[in-house]
């Protein structure tokens, strides 16, 4: 069995088709990010999750909407983050790429009060970081000196650690030492489509000596599909071709990476084998 460890589903007109192709392809578990459109619509992946017992959901609002993490919306969070279909929070972070994102200082505040809201839920968080690095040079200005992975990593010691929960650094597409900093703060790394382009050889090198007993799949549906698919709108189907890829970086058959992943989901989300 596959599991897409981070998919969004809210967009897809037919999903019924989406996820007859995905049980077909052998992915039995899919984890909808509810992030919706911003915080009014954070709940529709639980609605799914409700609805579809293979799906199970987050809600969390994205760095991107930060500016709209109103005391309301985190109290509407905090209720969301109570059900049990609701695994985790996110995905929650640090966007330092768009030169229309909100400020940082923004972001860290609506970061750091949703650590809490996952902490008093006792659920794992679900991390989006994206640097600046690539950004056009006018978004490069905006956030330089400023480092996503260094702000993101030290607010996670400051207000994660101390809860001793767990985390996946979803779509990871930081460098080694990033990712041995998040495996020693006890994150899951999960990789998607980007892993399989040709230009991401320091994300293969991350995927390729992830320890066997941290390492996920996603595809970050509707995005980032994954060669031969690239271009095309990501779904949770295609999880099937990177699991391929990363089973060959790492020298095992895809089902061993799929034996593992969905071993490691399952111990990350022991309430997803039992939930209602
Ligand atoms: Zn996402």
């Amino acid at each position: 069995m596959l599991i897409d460890s981070h998919c969004h589903l809210d967009d897809f007109e037919d999903l019924p088709s989406v996820l007859a192709r995905a049980r077909a392809a052998g992915v039995g578990k899919l984890l909808a990010i509810g992030i919706g459109n911003g915080p009014d619509t954070m709940h529709r992946a639980l609605d799914l999750a409700h609805l579809h017992p293979d799906i199970f959901a987050t809600a969390g609002i994205h760095p991107q909407e930060a500016h709209r993490a109103t005391p309301e919306a985190l109290a509407r969070l905090a209720t969301l983050a109570a059900d049990p279909r609701c695994l985790a929070i996110g995905e929650i972070g640090l966007d330092y790429y768009h030169l229309d994102n909100p400020d940082i200082s923004t972001q860290q505040a609506a970061f750091i009060a949703q650590l809490q809201i996952a902490a008093t839920a006792h659920k794992p968080i679900t991390i989006h970081c994206r640097t600046s690095e690539l950004a056009t040079a006018c978004a490069k200005a905006r956030y330089e000196p400023a480092d996503a992975w260094e702000d993101l990593l030290s607010l996670i010691h400051q207000h994660w650690t101390p809860t001793g929960l767990p985390g996946i650094m979803h779509c990871f597409s930081g460098n080694q030492d990033q990712a041995a900093r998040s495996l020693a703060a006890g994150f899951y790394l999960s990789f998607a489509g980007n892993v399989t382009y040709p230009r991401s050889t320091t994300i293969q090198a991350v995927a390729a000596t992830t320890p066997a007993n941290r390492i996920l799949i996603e595809t970050d549906a509707p995005f980032l599909a994954p060669i031969p698919l690239r271009g095309q709108t990501n779904e949770p189907a295609y999880v099937a071709h990177t699991a391929r890829f990363v089973a060959s970086l790492r020298g095992i058959s895809s089902d061993d990476l799929a034996a593992i992943t969905t071993s490691n989901f399952n111990a990350l989300f022991p309430a997803s084998q039992s939930a209602p």
